[in-house]
């Protein structure tokens, strides 16, 4: 029989980790010729998740779990989920149930079809969010999209369902700012988009702050596209043109008027602006730099602190 392995990476989700368990083994007793197993994976969290999940664990031996030893991130999360996966499907599912369950079957059909190596879902609205946020995310995708070859869906959830061949392939882009809304498309395959409305969290609230969104906007573009580091070469060619132009103006207007030196202030203000430039441009680079430098380091994308179930023994990492 072959195995649905489904992983699940919860951050301090007490609340959600049994509602999930409950909804999500519903819907697999109804899945024919497949056996599934859960992975938890618990990122660090400071309340009973974990405890949570070992109680499911000792009641349905379809129930593994893997414990870090800090927050290393979701993107970390389902890694390690990922990597430890032994089915013959892989699917990544939030605690939250904001990745409704109800969808599994209709996923496992079409990847199990063979026309397609992935099934994934994607939102076609954001209702109940804030109106502000979900500008700003329309803004994203349509930015990153212009500037990367890696197509990122706008409205994309990491809820999918995965052939061996494709976690494989997920599996061996080994770096250490993950991104993974760009990983599954960079790694190519056959992937089909299905379409859901937003669903409401379940219990607990997002770890998702406005801030937090920004940073991993701004991380997804670093590591999917090259385009910023092209600015300042554009910028610099049109100041050097604009320079030329005014170069030109200059000696045209001394020689048939005279005078001309004047205009301190809008000196001062042109060095201001250029200085900006100049700085802006300099971080741009100095964030390539930084997650340049944190990938040569070649750390672990996640250290485990213990992990069991399974039916099977505990195990201190
Ligand atoms: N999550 C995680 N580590 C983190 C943050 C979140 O494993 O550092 C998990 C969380 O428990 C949930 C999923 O990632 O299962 C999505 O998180 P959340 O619901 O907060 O994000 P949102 O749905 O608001 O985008
Ligand atoms: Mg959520």
């Amino acid at each position: 029989m072959e195995l649905l392995s489904i992983v699940v990476p919860c951050y301090n989700e007490e609340a959600a980790v049994e509602k999930f368990y409950d909804a999500a083994s519903a819907v697999c007793v109804g899945l024919a010729d497949v056996r599934v197993e859960y992975i938890f994976v618990d990122d660090g969290s400071r309340d009973g998740t974990l405890k949570a999940v070992k109680e499911l664990a000792a009641r349905d031996s379809a129930v593994r779990w893997l414990s870090f030893s800090r927050n290393f991130g979701k993107e970390a999360a389902m890694y390690a989920g990922l990597e430890h996966a032994r089915g013959d499907y892989a699917a990544v599912m939030d605690v939250d149930l904001q990745d409704p369950p109800g969808l599994l079957p209709e996923l496992l059909d079409t990847v199990r079809g063979g026309e397609y190596d992935c099934a994934a879902v994607r939102r076609v609205d954001r209702k109940g969010e804030p109106p502000i946020r979900s500008w700003f995310a329309r803004q994203f995708y349509k930015v990153i999209n212009k500037m990367s070859k890696t197509e990122i869906v706008d409205g994309a959830r990491d809820f999918r369902l995965m052939s061996r061949p494709m976690v494989d392939a997920v599996l061996r882009m080994t770096e250490y700012n993950r991104f993974s809304k760009g990983i599954f498309s960079w790694v190519g395959f056959r992937t089909k988009w299905v379409e859901t409305v937003n669903v409401e969290r379940s219990a607990g609230e997002s770890k998702w702050s406005f801030f937090k969104l920004m940073v991993y906007a701004l991380d997804g573009i670093i590591a999917f596209s090259t385009a910023p580091l092209a600015i300042a070469s554009v910028l610099g060619l049109v100041f050097c043109v604009i320079a030329f132009f005014a170069i030109v103006f200059v000696i045209v207007r001394q020689l048939v008027w005279g005078g001309s030196a004047f205009g301190w202030p809008s000196l001062v203000c042109i060095i201001l602006f250029l200085a900006g430039i100049q700085l802006f441009c300099v971080g741009i680079l100095g964030q390539y730099l930084a997650k340049t430098y944190l990938e040569v380091k070649g750390r672990p994308i996640y250290v485990l602190r213990e992990s069991g179930g399974g039916g099977g023994h505990e195990t201190r990492a």
